[in-house]
């Protein structure tokens, strides 16, 4: 937790301790649930986040639903950037989102610095484990929920080329997915991936 900027995560969640009574709960999506709280502390929450500037729903379905793992310069197993390449790899997904209508779309997209998957990209609808310094291994087709490991899609690809075979697919994914449907489930059934059934058929 730390703020940033404008973005003051660690001081709005230290004022909502200091003054709500409340359970903080970590799940392993990376998420934050305050829990066991009434409909008006729920209220003096929001704006206590809205104060520093901890506004979930304006930021992209993509970008809430983005985990990266330390790597580069905190771990010494890192062949490439994850936590601090991942947001600005993000912000060029936006754009091709924005493009298709796709914004508030939530799709879970990760990162790691090296094949150790700490970040768990391999359960990631989009992810990505770093080869060497700017490039990365794509997979594709883990599910929203997090219970289907994905299957390797492309290897070692620049920037460019990530954006250039994640563009086709969202455009086609906002023209005939079915409704409702998660684009890791439509990766598998337009057959850009097969769909990883068992541990054993993990392909990376
Ligand atoms: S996935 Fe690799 S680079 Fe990332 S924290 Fe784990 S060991 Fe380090």
């Amino acid at each position: 937790m730390a703020d940033r900027d404008q973005f003051k995560l660690k001081s709005a969640l230290r004022e909502v301790a200091n003054n709500i009574r409340g359970q903080f709960i970590l799940t392993g999506n990376q998420n934050l649930i305050i829990a066991n709280v009434t409909s008006e502390e729920k209220k003096n929450i929001s704006l206590i986040l809205k104060q520093y500037g901890v506004m979930p729903g304006e930021i992209s379905g993509l970008r809430q639903n983005s985990i990266a793992c330390v790597a580069l310069p905190t771990c010494g197993l890192a062949f490439a950037e994850a936590e601090r390449y991942l947001p600005s790899l993000v912000s060029e997904i936006e754009t091709i989102l924005a493009q298709n209508n796709l914004l508030k779309e939530e799709i879970v997209i990760r990162m790691t610095g090296c094949p150790n998957g700490c970040g768990r990209p391999y359960l990631a609808e989009i992810g990505f484990v770093g080869k060497s310094e700017g490039h990365y291994n794509l997979y594709l087709g883990g599910n929203f929920i997090g219970t289907r490991l994905n299957t390797l899609y492309k290897e070692t690809l620049t920037e460019a080329e990530i954006l250039s075979e994640l563009q086709p697919i969202i455009a086609d994914y906002a023209q005939n997915r079915d409704l409702g449907e998660k684009l890791g489930d439509f990766v598998i059934r337009k057959q850009y991936v097969k769909e990883t059934i068992k541990g054993s058929d993990f392909r990376h």
